[in-house]
């Protein structure tokens, strides 16, 4: 249970608000995050990290000296939008690159990916290290696929402490990505958590039971068992991590190892400790050596009742990263100089619309388009509780609000771009953004990109063509694919918007109007969403869970589906 929230639309803002208040020495907010508020050395490599809110002290709470440059805070639980860490990327950038580091999440790489773009085509460099440190979510031959969870730490302080000792971004990319390889976590779960003003638990583990490997969103594990005692627990975590020590250990006798045990947010201090002391006598049973070890709230999940234990194989460099003073809101280590030099007004330059008048033809555009993305909110508005059912089944139950969050947002822009007469062209593009800033998440990202493709489509000049909308639709399955990786048949809005932009082609050369084709489309599209239902997913968070999920439609594509039916019955009445 979450007691204390205002609106919970703005729990994360809100959050952020008054975190950056109870830390006003230490960071500075910029727009979708935080950064240091103490100066780096002009030409150094940054840090910049982020995720959703809900993990704190990540991502938030580990900016400061010693650890991140910056980083991106999402919504609640959803990735943060490409624009907010672009925002915090360009305030931290001292012209040496950035590297990028985070949790492997779909929506995450995603927005960071689509962010890594568009700062490189700025001339700024960056690089990515991904951390997949939770053995529970996919097996050791398939390491990429790991999820992120409190390992992160140790890379982020890895990739930190090499990027202010001046190391190159090729030195400080190697040494994030070699803790990464030696990085190795396990979780378990008692209870689920509520997010703030839910009224349920956004997942369960029946009372008396745990969850090996359970995911910090609920994503399943590898079995649930009757709860052990403290010290069963201890063995169960400490047998598994001695199964999967890294190749790069030759001999674990003697080895060096930095050992965090996390809390997740319900379980006690005092219960970390019962089970850490168990802990510390099995490691060193084995011959291992541990070096400051911790035992804290670090990667947290709300009320979530549950702990992780990670072991940090160290070589020399690494434990020179590990042993390194730190300084943040949430993080502190050994002695750190505080520096009375405060970061300089950041000179973020964002991305700049040509926002020109439309003609009139596309103004008359701009004013169906409006209504359109109007009635597509008003149907995501009605199913918003039903979407996010479908997800909680095989995703995180975010879809409604994401999506009711994002379409919001485009609304609102849209609106403004109509009262200021711009063309469809730019309409489209001004609601683009805001839907992929406003949602984060995966499937923002992705709105995002298909309302700025059909915006670029259709310009500001020329009237709508059934033709140039189905070139629209078109490229943007091209950047969806692009960006998000997913085939037709992983179980996403791919599955609707492919033969939906195949339809629409077909119908326009036949010489269809727009309504004509966009109805022809809309049946295809309706029966691709129910479609669905028969696949496994491939793709995304909803990949650990693909046997639960068969019988039930992706709700991506569900969504997607009702889009595209309220935006046909909208233009059949113009
Ligand atoms: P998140 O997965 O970040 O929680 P949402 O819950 O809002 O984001 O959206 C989930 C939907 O996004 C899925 O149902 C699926 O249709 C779509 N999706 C997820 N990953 C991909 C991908 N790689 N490519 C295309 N669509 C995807
Ligand atoms: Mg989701």
């Amino acid at each position: 249970m979450t007691y204390l929230f205002n609106n919970p639309e703005n729990f994360a803002d809100e959050l952020i608000e008054g975190y950056v208040a109870a830390h006003r020495n230490l960071v500075h907010p910029v727009e979708g995050g935080v950064i240091r508020k103490h100066k780096v050395k002009l030409g150094q490599v940054v840090l910049v990290i982020g995720g959703g809110s809900g993990h704190y002290p990540a991502f938030g709470g580990f900016v400061g000296s010693g650890l991140a440059h910056g980083a991106a805070m999402g919504n609640v639980f959803a990735a943060p939008s490409a624009q907010q860490i672009c925002n915090v990327a360009q305030a931290v950038d001292a012209g040496g690159g950035i590297l990028f580091c985070y949790g492997n999440y779909a929506g995450d790489v995603l927005n960071f990916n689509q962010a890594q773009e568009r700062l490189c085509a700025m001339g700024i460099d960056v690089r990515t290290v991904v951390v997949t440190d939770d053995i529970a979510s996919a097996p050791l031959t398939e390491k990429h696929k790991r999820r992120g969870i409190a390992g992160t730490l140790p890379v982020f302080k890895a990739a930190a402490v090499a990027a202010d000792s001046g190391k190159s971004l090729d030195d400080v990319f190697r040494i994030a990505t070699d803790a990464n390889d030696r990085v190795r976590t396990l979780g378990v779960a008692f209870s689920g958590c509520t997010l703030p003003g839910a009224n349920k638990p956004l997942f369960e583990v029946a009372n008396g039971k745990m969850e090996v490997g359970m995911g910090i969103h609920g994503e399943p594990g590898l079995y649930r068992i009757d709860a052990p005692t403290a010290d069963g627990l201890a063995d169960i975590l400490v047998n598994k991590l001695l199964a999967e020590i890294p190749s790069t250990i030759v001999n674990p006798d003697g080895a060096r190892i930095g050992v965090i045990l996390n809390g997740l947010g319900a379980v006690k201090y005092e219960e970390l400790f019962v089970v850490y002391r168990r802990i510390d006598r099995l490691l060193l049973e084995r011959g291992l050596i541990i070096i400051e070890p911790i035992v804290d709230e670090l990667f947290t999940s709300f009320d979530m009742a549950g702990i992780s234990l990670t072991l940090f194989w160290m070589n020399e460099e690494l434990e020179q990263t590990w042993v390194a003073a730190a300084d943040t809101p949430a993080f502190h280590t050994g002695n750190i100089a505080r520096s009375n030099e405060d970061t300089p007004a950041s000179s973020r330059i964002k991305d700049k619309y040509t926002l020109k008048m439309g003609s009139v033809d596309s103004q008359s555009a701009a004013v169906i388009v409006f209504a359109a993305l109007k009635a597509a909110c008003k149907v995501i508005n009605k199913k918003s509780e039903e979407l996010g059912r479908l997800d909680a089944i095989a995703g995180d139950g975010d879809h409604g609000i994401g999506m009711q969050r994002g379409i919001t947002a485009a609304v609102v822009a849209a609106q403004e771009a109509l009262d200021a007469k711009y063309g469809v062209g730019t309409l489209l593009t001004v609601a683009g953004d805001a839907w992929s800033d406003r949602a984060g998440g995966t499937s923002g990202a992705l709105w995002g990109v298909i309302l700025r493709n059909l915006g670029n489509a259709l310009g500001d000049e020329a009237a709508p063509q059934a033709s140039t909308i189905a070139v629209g639709i078109a490229s943007a399955l091209h950047d969806v694919t692009n960006l998000g990786k997913a085939q037709l048949g992983d179980k996403t809005l791919v599955d609707v918007l492919l033969p939906f932009s195949a339809a629409l082609a077909t119908a326009a050369s036949q010489g269809l109007s727009i309504a004509g084709s966009w109805a022809v489309a809309t049946d295809i599209a309706n029966e691709a969403a129910q479609s669905t239902k028969n696949l496994l997913p491939k793709i995304g968070r909803a990949r650990p869970h693909a046997e639960q999920s068969l019988g039930t439609p992706d709700p991506g594509a569900i969504s997607m589906a009702l889009i595209i039916c309220a935006i046909g019955k909208t233009i059949s009445r113009f």
